[in-house]
């Protein structure tokens, strides 16, 4: 007992000393910036110099304290290549492309759908030159933003009347609060999702001031439930596509024509947000049955709200379309002005659009719809290209051979539905796949894949053609970099 206490106190003392000494021996500031700067290679504003010196120094201090420190006391030489990669990793722009291996098309944390060449160049086109965002070329007199796509959307969804503001979130809220403020929405207890983030169908509501009445049950509601919560303060009837989840088995919803029949009758107004509406019925690829925009306007409902950057491959938008005298109002409403789209959604959007008029060049066109529509012989010819691609090019350092894979829509679309696919595998020989799968994250274009069963997977479904040449390129750089560059 006095032994080891004897024994601790002087583990402690020898550990406060190797901390103090290991404190000691972390380089001044001041010197390292005197040297930096001195230095031709580094190419970079005095104060990104200063904070990622004094950030590096405050990381290793906080390293020896709390004894994860893992090297010796280096000499200020050595310190310097330490802190000339930290600058250049702080002087690359935040906002980057990464290539997505995952096989999610949808992914909403990799920016959601990629545009085709030719909305690009308008995104491009709407930056670098001034545009006719607000100016009716007919007349020489003002113009509205929104004319600019309104015909469009109503010729491909077969509305009377469009809107388009900045998301679906913001779509799903202006329209709540034109049409139900202090007044009752009735809405399905199956349906009160959650999208994500902060997205809750009830918050919403509460924000629009509209008041929410659920009715029935999680797995089943009944056309009666919604008769019998309509009151003097029911203004609207609301629908919202369960679009991330799903419900099964004893289960059911009541219909789109049924839910119109029921407002009709009772002077109320519908509303759907179908969430990643789409204008493609994508069972004719063997996908299950969604309702398509057309048919939901089809059926009668008098608003309906969609993301213009999921299944329709478009940029960040909601659009808004319905019956033309609630069109109106909700662009009256002042809230309009605060989720405006800008001058690059309008002009990518309405490139995209333009597709959707031959629906086989949209197929073609729309980089959403074309990586959703490959079919597994297609890719795994692909990932045959790309495997003997890598093999020449990395040789021994990381064996690549192909797999069959499951893809998914993501953006909160057809979830739990499996699409198909081919992966390349990679397979490290002087790593883990851990660190393989950190340091793909810290690529100059990072490489995000899946770790499954042990094995690194790039699914090719959602690889682009013109980025296999980039993935040689940027894997022969990873494996030819120091073992420090994590
Ligand atoms: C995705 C989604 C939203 C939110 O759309 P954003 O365009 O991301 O704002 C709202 N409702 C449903 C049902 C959704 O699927």
């Amino acid at each position: 007992m006095q032994v080891e206490r004897h024994l601790l106190f002087y583990l402690n003392k020898y550990r406060m000393n190797e901390k103090n000494r290991l404190l000691k021996s972390l380089p001044k500031v001041d010197e390292c910036i005197a040297v930096l700067r001195g230095d031709p290679e580094v190419q970079a504003p005095q104060r990104i110099i200063k904070t990622v010196v004094q950030e590096t120094i405050d990381r290793e201090r906080e390293a020896i304290l709390g004894c994860n420190h893992e090297g010796g006391e280096w000499s200020l030489a050595e310190w310097i290549p330490i802190f000339k990669k930290n600058i250049a990793r702080k002087m690359l722009p935040n906002f980057r492309r990464v290539i997505n291996g995952t096989g999610v098309v949808i992914h909403t944390n990799l920016g959601r759908s990629i545009l085709s060449q030719t909305a690009t160049d308008k995104l491009a086109e709407a930056g670098g030159y001034y545009s006719n965002l607000e100016f009716d070329l007919e007349t020489g007199k003002r113009g509205s933003r929104y004319s600019l796509v309104e015909e469009l959307v109503c010729y491909l969804t077969g509305a009377e009347a469009a809107l388009v503001v900045n998301n679906n979130a913001a779509a799903v809220l202006i329209a709540l609060d034109t049409l139900t403020k202090n007044k009752e929405a009735i809405v399905s207890r199956g349906q009160l999702v959650e999208i994500g983030g902060s997205f809750r169908i009830p918050d919403v509501m509460a924000k629009s001031g509209a008041r929410l009445v659920e009715v029935g049950a999680t797995n089943r509601t009944h056309l009666y439930d919604y008769e019998q919560a309509i009151s003097e303060e029911t203004a609207l009837l609301l629908r919202v596509h369960t679009s991330n989840f799903r419900i099964i088995g004893f289960t059911s919803e009541v219909s789109a024509e049924d839910m119109v029949a029921l407002a009709k009758k009772n002077g109320l107004i519908t509303m759907e947000d179908l969430g990643s509406g789409s204008l493609i019925d994508f069972s004719r690829f063997g996908f299950p049955k969604e309702p398509t925009v057309q048919e939901i306007v089809q059926a009668g409902v008098d608003v309906v709200t969609f993301s213009g950057d999921k299944l329709l491959g478009g940029p960040q938008a909601g659009i808004i379309v319905g019956r033309k005298d609630i069109i109106n109002r909700i662009k009256k409403n002042p809230l309009n002005r605060a989720l405006r789209i800008d001058k690059f959604t309008l002009s990518s959007l309405e490139s995209v659009l333009r597709e959707y008029l031959d629906l086989d060049k949209a197929l073609k066109n729309v980089p959403t719809l074309r990586m959703l529509t490959l079919s597994a012989e297609e890719l795994k010819k692909r990932a045959q290209r790309l495997a003997r691609r890598l093999t020449k090019k990395l040789g021994q350092r990381c064996r690549s051979f192909i797999a069959p894979t499951v893809s998914r829509v993501g953006g909160g679309a057809l979830p739990e539905f499996n699409i198909a696919s081919w992966a390349i595998v990679l397979v490290p020989s002087t790593m883990t796949l851990n660190t393989f799968e950190k340091r793909l994250r810290h690529l100059p274009i990072p490489i995000i894949g899946r770790i499954e069963n042990d094995r690194f997977l790039l699914d090719v479904r959602t690889l682009q053609e013109r980025e296999f040449g980039d993935l040689g390129v940027l894997l022969d750089e990873l494996f030819d970099t120091g073992a420090n560059s994590d």
